[in-house]
């Protein structure tokens, strides 16, 4: 019976097992599908995380976080989970892909969101052939070319200036004709020459052959279509919530959710559900930022101790 299992290892889940495992408990495990660090490991600039004054990589963040995060006891098993569901002794079972199941005295869901795919025809046919939803990952292979990038958000902002110090010219597609990124990054991208900005304007097909993508095709609002040349185009319009977790057998939720499946949580992390704690990208009204997860993971991290030794 573990102390606190951990299901997801961003900056929440890395967070929580560093004050869970610090302030006493010893039965940590953090449950990471892949290695730790969370979404932010593909973002090609951070320059709002205090204590940082310079601009890194999401790599160069995270590197120290699971060293420093797991120094205190927390182990970390590269499992995905499948289900959490409570047991009627109030413990919690956690049912691991590969079948195995393991029981948890408190836990904490941490699993972030992942990035929602437009909807565009031939954009599921074409991902990983010019379709793309990281630009770190996947920029280099259009060195010097033209490159497409849809989202008025603060990602597809700042994404596309990254795109832009690499590429040709980055096309950037809007529907609207004002952005919901944050003003200094609006700032930059009007300044930027090499971005063209394609406003109240969407994508109505990615066109492309065996080898991958040739163009897109756009139409504004008022119906003009027009036919871009692009080998690639980056989709970055929000994302989704991995909440899929909480689905019980009979088709319930674990705890309670918003209408977009966020978490309801109180101010200490706490779900509807005793024991179960949720913080970061997954809870309702995340700021979605770094610092924000990495508070929501402290917090829950001590309200966990404090309910284990209670
Ligand atoms: P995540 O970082 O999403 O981590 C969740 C983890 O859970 C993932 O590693 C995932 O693999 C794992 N997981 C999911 N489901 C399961 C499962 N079933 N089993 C096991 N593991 C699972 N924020 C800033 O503050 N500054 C920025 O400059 C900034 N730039 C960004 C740029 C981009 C391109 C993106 C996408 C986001 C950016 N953000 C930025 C937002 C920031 O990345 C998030 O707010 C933050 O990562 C949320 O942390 P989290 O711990 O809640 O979840
Ligand atoms: P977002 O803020 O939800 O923006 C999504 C964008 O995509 C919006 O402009 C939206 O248009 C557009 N869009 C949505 N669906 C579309 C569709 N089907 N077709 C065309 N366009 C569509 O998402 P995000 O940019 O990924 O950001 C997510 C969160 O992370 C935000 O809270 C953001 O602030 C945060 N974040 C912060 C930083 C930072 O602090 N530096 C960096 C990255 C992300 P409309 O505007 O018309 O709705």
């Amino acid at each position: 019976m573990l102390d606190l299992a951990i299901i997801g290892g961003g900056p929440a889940g890395l967070t929580a097992g560093l004050y869970a495992t610090r302030g006493g408990l010893k039965d940590v495990v953090m449950f990471e599908k892949g290695l730790p660090g969370g979404q932010i490991m593909g973002s090609s600039e951070i320059e709002n995380y205090p204590g940082i004054a310079h601009e890194v990589t999401g790599m160069e963040l995270m590197e120290p976080w699971p060293e420093q995060c797991m120094r205190f006891g927390m182990k970390h098993r590269m499992e995905e989970v499948s289900r959490v569901s409570k047991n009627d002794d109030g413990s919690f079972e956690i049912a691991l892909s590969g079948g195995e199941k393991v029981a948890a005295k408190s836990v904490l869901i941490s699993t972030g969101s992942t990035p929602r795919r437009a909807g565009i025809e031939g954009e599921e046919k074409l991902f990983g052939k010019g379709v793309s939803t990281c630009a770190t990952c996947d920029g280099f292979f259009y060195k010097g070319k033209e490159v497409a990038v849809l989202g008025g958000g603060d990602t597809a902002l700042e994404e596309a200036l990254y795109l832009a110090n690499i590429c040709s010219k980055v096309y950037l597609i809007h529907r609207r004709d004002t952005f919901r990124a944050s003003p200094i990054t609006i700032e930059k991208v009007k300044n930027c020459d090499k971005i063209e900005l394609i406003l109240n304007s969407n994508v109505k097909e990615i066109v492309g052959d065996m080898m991958g993508v040739t163009g897109v095709k756009i139409a504004d609002k008022d119906g003009n279509e027009r036919d871009l040349e692009v080998p690639g185009i980056f989709v970055f319009v929000g994302m989704n919530v991995n909440n899929q977790i909480l689905k019980q057998k009979d088709g319930s939720e674990l705890c309670d959710l918003d209408k977009s499946g966020n978490i309801i949580v109180d101010l200490k992390m706490r779900t509807s559900v005793k024991g179960l704690y949720a913080g970061g990208d997954i809870r309702v009204d995340a700021p979605k930022q770094v610092v924000c997860a990495a508070g929501d993971g402290a917090i829950a991290g001590m309200q966990a101790l404090e309910y284990v030794n209670d």
